[in-house]
C-alpha cells in the first residue's frame, strides 16, 4: 500500500457502514460529530481503515448492556487531525490499560478475541507517524484518541 491523502471522516463512514447491522441489533446508538472542512491525512487506505474497524469493534464488543452509545468526534490540532472514539461500555481498568497495546492481550473469550487488534493499530498508527491514546472509567466507557499527521502537498 501507498501512502495517500485520506478523508477519516470516509474512512470511519465506510467501516461503520460495515458495522452498521451489527449496532442496530444491538440497540447502540451512534453518534458522529464530525470537523467541518477536515484536513485529509496521509495514510495507507486499507491500514487506516484497519485501525478505525477495530476501534470501532472493540467498541461495540465492550458495550453489554441496553443503550449503548459509540461517539466518532473529529477536530484539528496543530498538524495533525484527531479522532476520538468513545463508548459507553464496561471500561478499562487503570492497571490494564498500559497492556491492551500488548500483542494477545486479551480479556475476551478465545474464539472472540486475538488480542491483536490494538497491537497492530498501534504499529499502523506509528509506522504513520501518528500516536493512539486510552482513557476508561471502568463501568463508565472508553475513549480512543487517534491522531495522523494532516496531508502535506509534496511532503
Ligand atoms: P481483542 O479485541 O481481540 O481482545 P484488542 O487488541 O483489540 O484485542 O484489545 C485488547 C483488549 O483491550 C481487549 O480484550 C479489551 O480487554 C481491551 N479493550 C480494547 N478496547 C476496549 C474498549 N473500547 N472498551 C473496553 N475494553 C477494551
Ligand atoms: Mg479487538
Amino acid at each position: 500500500g501507498k501512502a495517500v491523502a485520506l478523508d477519516l471522516h470516509q474512512v470511519f463512514d465506510d467501516m461503520m457502514a460495515l458495522k452498521v447491522k451489527n449496532f442496530k441489533n444491538k440497540n447502540i446508538q451512534v453518534v458522529k460529530q464530525y470537523a467541518e472542512n477536515l484536513p485529509k491525512v496521509t495514510g495507507v487506505e486499507d491500514q487506516v481503515k484497519q485501525v478505525a474497524l477495530n476501534l470501532l469493534q472493540n467498541a461495540e464488543e465492550a458495550i453489554h448492556g441496553p443503550n449503548g452509545k459509540i461517539r466518532v468526534v473529529t477536530s484539528v490540532l496543530e498538524s495533525e487531525v484527531t479522532v476520538q472514539v468513545e463508548d459507553t461500555g464496561c471500561g478499562i481498568a487503570s492497571e490494564d490499560i498500559p497492556k491492551i497495546f500488548e500483542p494477545f492481550y486479551t480479556t475476551k473469550a478465545e474464539v472472540k478475541g486475538t488480542g491483536l487488534g490494538l497491537s497492530v493499530s498501534y504499529g499502523i498508527v506509528q509506522k504513520h507517524g501518528g500516536s493512539i491514546e486510552c482513557a476508561s472509567t471502568p463501568g463508565s466507557g472508553t475513549r480512543f484518541t487517534l491522531k495522523l499527521p494532516i496531508f502535506q502537498n509534496g511532503g
